[in-house]
């Protein structure tokens, strides 16, 4: 299996001219491709149902209708038709594509590589919003390159003594970056960096390697709650993280767009605006919080498996519709997400976490007042480090017991 890893580089070349080129070059590449693409209409069957009365049998019957009654249901079948696209791919047609694409790229003073990398992005764009028109997601509509960015194919890059080199203009204008002095260097020195994105002020290198089986890695356990991070690992015990900054942001953001909202009657259209704008804003500062959070996670505890739970199961467990929680578990499934990128992760199910009295795995407890008392073995702890043990131990494939317990939990 491909393991990946994601890191940013910030940088202040001035690429914005090569960037918007590129976007260009790509939406061409799109719109030529989109062009050719055949329409294959196709029937297929649908149906809808009706309710199953004699009068609407009578009269499916009467319209000679195809149908058939299921309960209380009758389902009428209709052909209907669809239009499927096949995108094409040939080396010919790929050939065309190149000349054509080229013709314009030459007028650049940039790689012709750019080209290449333009189309591989066009067929990648297109494909998946193929998939997403085949399951009913997305319309028939061609796809608009919206973000900026430029994809850096492995032939416009190399890597020589821990620095990389981005060719711009061949011959021309080269974008050195040291790499051997980020933080990141010794956690990736026997993998392969596939693939570069420029941005206009950062890079994004992603690097791969085979996965290796599982060694002997560190765990570290983490319970997620509003404010905290509530870690438990080996060598270090118990971590608590702040969570605080995170809070505290959807808070100014919640009010602000309160204030606004009291606009709402007055002057809609205004307001709506003002509320995407606060929306927006938000979105972008619990991102970077949240980068900046990971990134300090990730080499704090860079050899470790961080275990966390699975949080598309918590809701069948705690099924809680609290605001501000929700919330949090969306900023929660963020920070997996994107620590996956950067440490290894495992989810585990979350059933029972809090419950179970971490050192004997008895379920006679009382959780209350943020303390977990169990009521079998008499251990008082916090509630969050509790958890934070359970977590650890499933990450662990260890069930609660007083042996464990005494061999790897400090207390
Ligand atoms: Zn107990």
């Amino acid at each position: 299996m491909k393991e990946a890893r994601a890191y940013k580089i910030k940088h202040s070349y001035k690429v914005g001219d090569l960037i918007t080129r590129y976007q260009w070059i790509l939406q061409l590449a799109i719109d030529y491709i989109w062009e050719n693409i055949i329409w294959i209409e196709k029937e297929v069957i649908n149906y809808y149902t009706v309710p199953k009365t004699e009068k609407n049998i009578k009269l499916l019957k009467l319209q000679g209708k195809k149908f058939k009654v299921y309960g209380r249901k009758i389902y009428v079948y209709y052909v209907a038709k669809r239009r499927i696209p096949r995108i094409p791919n040939s080396a010919e047609f790929k050939r065309k594509l190149r000349d054509y694409l080229q013709a314009f790229w030459k007028k650049t003073p940039y790689a012709s590589h750019y080209v290449d990398s333009a189309i591989r992005t066009a067929y990648w764009i297109l494909s998946s919003w193929r998939e997403n028109y085949l399951n009913g997601k997305f319309r028939r509509r061609k796809p608009v390159v919206k973000k900026r960015f430029a994809r850096i194919k492995n032939s416009l890059f190399r890597v020589r003594d821990g620095e990389l080199i981005l060719t711009v203009i061949p011959r021309g204008l080269y974008l050195k970056f040291r790499l051997d002095d980020k933080w990141f260097f010794d956690r990736v020195r026997d993998w392969k960096l596939g693939e570069i994105i420029l941005k206009d002020d950062e890079l994004i290198l992603m690097f791969t390697r085979e996965k290796e089986e599982e060694g002997f890695d560190k765990v570290i356990g983490w319970d997620m709650n509003i404010f905290t991070m509530d870690g438990y690992g080996d060598e270090v015990g118990a971590v608590k993280i702040s969570l605080k900054e995170l809070y505290r942001i959807h808070i100014t953001y919640h009010n602000k767009r309160r204030k606004v909202q009291r606009l709402l009657n007055k002057n809609p259209k205004q307001a709506k605006k003002l509320l995407k704008k606060i929306s927006k804003r938000e979105r972008n500062k619990v991102r970077d919080l949240i980068y900046k959070l990971t990134t300090r996670i990730a080499r704090e505890f860079s050899d470790y498996i961080h275990v966390f739970e699975n949080l598309n199961k918590e809701t069948m467990y705690n099924r809680s519709k609290k605001h501000n929680r929700n919330i949090a578990l969306h900023d929660w499934r963020k920070i997996v997400e994107v620590l996956k990128y950067k440490v290894r992760v495992i989810e585990i199910d979350p059933k029972f976490t809090t419950k179970t009295c971490s050192r004997c795995g008895s379920l006679n407890t009382v959780v209350k007042n943020g303390t977990v008392k169990c009521l079998d073995c008499g251990l008082e702890i916090d509630r969050q480090l509790n958890a934070s043990i359970n977590i650890y131990l499933k990450g662990k494939g260890l069930e609660p017991s007083l042996e464990v317990w005494n061999k790897l939990i400090k207390s």
